[in-house]
């Protein structure tokens, strides 16, 4: 069976990639720029990759760019999509690749009849930022769909850049009559593949980097193995439909620092919170939905264990 991911030489793609070649699948694997040896050593040297992985040069905001890789598949995973909070240029940077990149990939597959199905990584980012409040007591689920006026009226650029795109590509397969199902994670950590640092490893990366205080910020964490999984149930699992969050743990800063602390007593972690304010609360994520697919987390612990191996292990942090 042939499927293509888009963004391959991404953090969760290239988990992806590397769990479909081992459940041997052929992998059509598209990635931005074929000569950049970061971006594809990693993938060639993957397990099943001489003889069943096929890449091709494809970018966001061409027009017909993925049509190639598309053909021929049975399944489009979607994975492509900047994720970055600095941005300059939002529009640019942000929005335009994010919403026109994924019209681009649906309009290709449209194009394709042997595509059963389309699996898309969304973000929690398109969820849970709706001005809703979230405490203890508050269960956030797929229900949930974030509010793109609130995005642009806090800058929230990345946060809008995939609340937008989710939903251009409802309104697209609903008029197109294509099977679509999303994967929506929080904050996705656990060891890396490519020798890049990508954001949401950045987010533990620096705090073993001299800086002095944490964020005063509350997310949902998993791992990026069970993000991977969840991609291929999606498309393997005919019943499964609609979205699926991804959350093992939600935690504030402070005690993912507790947690670093326990497992690595010399480092010199921060001690102090960003700010006086009360910690950002933590909520619930329903889990019903995903483990119902088949995902059986991996606690928050391990994860952390993971990244901070992995890590030290790509000289991004010594401890
Ligand atoms: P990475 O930054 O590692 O991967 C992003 C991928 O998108 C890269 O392969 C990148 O290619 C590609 N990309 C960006 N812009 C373009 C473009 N113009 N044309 C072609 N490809 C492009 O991030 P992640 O693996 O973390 O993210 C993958 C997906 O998961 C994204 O959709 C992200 O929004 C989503 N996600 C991530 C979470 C996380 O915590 N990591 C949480 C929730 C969702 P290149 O390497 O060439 O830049």
């Amino acid at each position: 069976k042939t499927v293509c991911v888009t963004g391959a030489s991404g953090y969760i793609a290239s988990w992806l990639v590397n769990l479909l070649l081992h459940r041997g699948y052929t992998v059509n694997a598209t990635v931005r720029d074929l000569n950049d040896p970061k971006k594809v050593e990693h993938l060639r040297s993957l397990d099943g990759a001489k003889e069943r992985l096929h890449l091709f040069p494809a970018n966001l905001l061409e027009e017909g760019s993925f049509d190639a890789a598309v053909e021929g598949c049975e399944g489009v995973f979607h994975t492509a999509s900047p994720f970055f909070n600095d941005a300059k240029d939002p529009e640019a940077e942000l929005l335009d690749p994010a919403l026109k990149g994924t019209l681009n990939v649906l309009n290709a597959c449209a194009k394709i009849p042997s595509i059963k199905r389309v699996v898309l990584t969304s973000s929690m980012a398109a969820v849970a930022y709706n001005g809703k409040s979230r405490t203890p007591e508050v269960v956030v689920d797929e229900t949930w769909f974030s509010d793109p006026n609130l995005c642009r009226e806090s800058k929230a650029w990345y946060v809008l850049s995939k609340t937008m795109a989710e939903e251009a590509a409802w309104n697209f397969v609903k008029e197109k009559g294509i099977d679509m199902v999303t994967i929506n994670p929080a904050m996705v950590i656990g060891p890396l593949l490519q020798p890049t640092l990508n954001t949401s490893a950045a987010a533990i990366a620096n705090l073993f980097n001299g800086v002095k205080a944490y964020r005063n910020m509350t997310f949902g964490w998993v791992h990026v193995k069970d993000v991977a999984m969840a991609h291929i149930l999606a498309l393997e699992v005919p019943s499964a439909k609609g979205r699926y969050c991804l959350v093992e743990s939600v935690a504030h800063y402070s005690d993912i620092v507790k947690v670093l602390k326990e497992l690595y007593p010399n480092a010199a972690l921060p001690e102090k919170c960003e700010d006086d304010k009360p910690f950002a609360s933590v909520y619930q994520v329903s889990k019903e939905k995903t483990q119902s697919l088949g995902i059986d987390y991996i606690p928050l612990k391990t994860s952390l264990k993971e990244t901070v191996e992995s890590l030290k292990e790509k000289g991004f942090i010594s401890i």
